[in-house]
């Protein structure tokens, strides 16, 4: 399975822990595989507990997995069964954690140049300065060379420990949760500012988060986790428009689920009966088996794909509902429509007037409705 096109491969990985109190046995990572392309930005995302943290400690050498493999540059860094486990400092990596990391008692020029003086590879006194001059230049702290890091901000704190990370040249650049310390402002111009720093420097990096907003901003994969295993491995559209499970559905984005059973099945779309009525899904993974009438499924529609409208309304997938929530937020109403017993929540246009008690149609578009089969 080795191919150089991936910077990391992982296959099978598994980690226990013991509880130190009882004794009890926990699967933190059950079953894990994933390949990372070269020079992409790859993100392990879910909530908290779901194991990403403890996959990518295992992928930094921190952690020693009880089964699989992992290798680097198509190389093997780790396998359970050849007892191969090569120490952090020799792997191709360099790791911002969600402290930073940085050393008070360092000038921020000391803090940055650290790996070029004791690391895996060390430069002569003249080489070191440069590169760490030119590097705190890319990453805007040119002027900051000479203040103790602790006179620094949250901001240029992380700009300092992802300078100190690239010094190292790393093939694989693993960040846990760098930017969970700073405000929401800042965090948005810190995550465009850190894609843009990957593109730029072309490192293979893979990012943890629970936040999905940011997951979906940087990535060019997203490998969504949960209870330790994998729910689904995507691009970011993938992930939020053909969500394959209803977690996924559920924890990315927000989205209506409505249970319901197969009633026919085709090529191109499932038909759905649902206490809705009968929904066209246009999208859809393979299920396990070919589906069969009565099989139980999902319907996962997302409110921005519910048109809602007083005209009448043209083909598949139009109930009436009526409304019983409005919430008007400038560029739309975020209203409650009840298709029966139904609850959907839908975007209506800022310029229509909806209220509470209003009769309307929904439409829900089949293009951009799913069938989960989990
Ligand atoms: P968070 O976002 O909160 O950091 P996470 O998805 O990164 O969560 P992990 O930190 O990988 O999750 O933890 C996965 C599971 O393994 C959790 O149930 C956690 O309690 C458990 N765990 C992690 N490290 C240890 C440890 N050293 N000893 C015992 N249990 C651990």
């Amino acid at each position: 399975m080795l191919s150089s096109s991936h910077a990391v491969e992982i296959s099978g990985l598994e980690k226990r822990f013991t509880r130190k109190h009882d004794g009890e046995v926990s699967l933190a990572v059950d079953n894990v595989s994933f390949a990372v392309p070269r020079n992409s930005f790859f993100t392990l995302l879910g909530p908290s507990g779901c194991g990403k943290t403890t996959t990518l400690r295992c992928l930094a050498g921190l952690e020693t997995a009880d089964s699989g493999e992992i290798s680097m540059n198509g190389q093997p860094v780790f396998s359970a069964a050849a007892r191969r486990d090569i120490a952090p400092e020799a792997r191709p990596i360099a790791m911002v954690p969600q402290s930073y990391g940085i050393w008070p008692h360092m000038k921020v020029f000391d803090n940055a140049a650290f790996p070029l003086r004791h690391g895996r590879k060390t430069y002569p006194r003249a080489e070191t300065k440069k590169r760490v001059l030119a590097m705190l230049e890319q990453v805007g702290l040119s002027e900051y060379a000479d203040r103790w890091s602790t006179q620094l901000s949250g901001g240029q704190q992380q700009r300092l420990a992802l300078a100190r990370a690239l010094l190292c040249e790393p093939e694989v650049l693993l960040l846990d949760e760098p930017l969970s310390n700073l405000d929401a402002k800042l965090r948005s111009q810190l995550r465009a500012e850190l894609r843009s720093f990957q593109q730029k420097f072309g490192v293979t990096s893979i990012y943890v988060t629970h936040d999905q907003g940011e997951a979906l901003a940087m990535s060019d994969t997203i490998v969504v986790m949960n209870r330790g295993r994998i729910e689904q491995i995507g691009s970011p559209s993938e992930i939020y428009d053909s969500p394959a499970s209803r977690f996924v559905a559920d924890f990315i984005g927000s989205a209506n689920l409505v249970p319901g059973v197969v009633d026919a099945s085709g090529d191109r779309a499932v038909d759905a009966k649902t206490a809705v009525g009968v929904v066209r899904c246009e999208r859809f993974t393979a299920p396990p088996s070919p589906p069969t009438a009565g099989q139980e499924l999902s319907v996962c529609i997302r409110p921005e794909n519910i048109r809602v409208t007083t005209e009448p309304a043209e083909g598949p997938n139009r109930f009436a509902a009526r409304i019983t929530t409005t919430e008007y937020l400038g560029d739309r109403h975020e209203v409650v429509a009840m298709v029966g017993d139904v609850s959907l929540r839908a975007y209506a246009d800022a310029h229509l007037s909806v209220r509470p008690g209003d009769e309307v149609t929904v439409v829900l578009d089949p293009a951009w409705t799913v069938a989960l089969w989990s």
